[in-house]
């Protein structure tokens, strides 16, 4: 069993409108913007990452909006749900914020004994809040949600699967524990994690494959120290027999890819460098960022990638 990982690094899914995304994620969620840049494979979509003040691992989530693209529809092979970590008593807060904005799909429920609130984004992307207690992660504190309820960071994901035993056996290698089992709910805990160190695995054996759309998930990736704690990772899992990808620059971290069994892009991404390393902290996700490779594109992307107001 690996050691190397330390709960989610971050969580990537597509939308359809960045001005609308951002809205969301600053505007309502109150996460911070922490980097505006571009698809390293589609310079001409925005690659919006939403965080607390520096960008930690565990409380990322990022996007790429391809404008007016179609949603997804919820299936098997996915990860079906994104659960953001709030203080204890948050939930009413949070009911009447998300209520009042619109949002569809709002509803209380509990799991493993945690108080959860479902909600979905602007492409039905399936997001819960649950209350923990004694989280020790700070929210963004300059945004629009008091620091008293603000959102910590992931607290996992869940992911629907027609079976889940393979996936659980991977996660277990991974260094990830099974808690607990409700009906068609497993749970495996990351102890020592970052916070963001829990997966729900829920088997859905009749229901059909998910398609890829606005709303889907495209990647979960999982965080580890650094260049050489990945390599022992990639290591072990070429070992295992995941076709694992060489290890790619991400410019704010360094990542390798692999899907699982039930077809679930993962990745490995590393703390190092991070997001301050091409702006001050200050001043994270303010200006557009461009990876070296698409520098000479920045005139024609200027005028092209759609305006976003804060
Ligand atoms: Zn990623």
């Amino acid at each position: 069993m690996l050691n190397q990982i330390k709960g989610l690094h971050h969580v990537t899914s597509m939308a359809s409108d960045a001005q609308q995304n951002n809205a969301f994620f600053t505007g309502l969620l109150g996460l911070r913007r922490v980097k505006k840049t571009v698809n390293f494979d589609a310079p001409d979509v925005y690659h919006l990452y939403y965080g607390d003040e520096t960008g930690s691992a565990g409380t990322i989530m990022t996007y790429f909006p391809f404008p007016n693209m179609a949603k997804g529809h919820r299936g098997t092979g996915e990860v079906s749900e994104t659960v953001f970590a709030v203080p204890e008593g948050a939930l009413d807060f949070w009911r009447e914020r998300l209520d009042h904005a619109g949002v569809h799909g709002i509803a209380r429920d509990e799991r493993f004994g945690e108080k959860r609130l479902r909600f979905l984004g602007p492409d039905g992307d399936g997001f819960a809040l649950a209350e923990v207690a004694g989280d020790p992660r700070a929210p963004f504190a300059r945004g629009p949600v008091p620091a008293d309820t603000g959102i910590h960071g992931f607290r996992g994901v869940t992911m629907q699967l027609r079976d889940t035993d393979a996936t659980a056996a991977l996660l277990k290698l991974m260094g990830y524990e099974e808690v607990g089992r409700d009906g068609d709910l497993t749970r495996l805990v990351l102890k020592g994690g970052n916070g963001a160190d829990i997966i729900d695995l829920e088997r859905r054996p009749e229901a059909p494959k998910a398609r890829e759309g606005a709303g889907s998930v495209h990647h979960v990736a999982f965080a580890v120290e650094d260049r050489a704690a990945q390599v022992q990772v990639r290591k072990a899992l070429l070992e295992a027999g995941a076709h694992v990808t060489p290890v790619i620059d991400r410019d704010y971290f360094w990542a390798i890819y692999f899907r699982t069994p039930d077809g679930v892009l993962f990745e490995i991404a590393t703390h190092e460098p991070g997001f301050a390393r091409d702006e001050d902290v200050a001043h994270l996700g303010e200006a557009l960022k461009l990876p070296e490779q698409h520098a000479h594109l920045r005139a024609r992307l200027e005028q092209t990638l759609p305006a976003i107001t804060d």
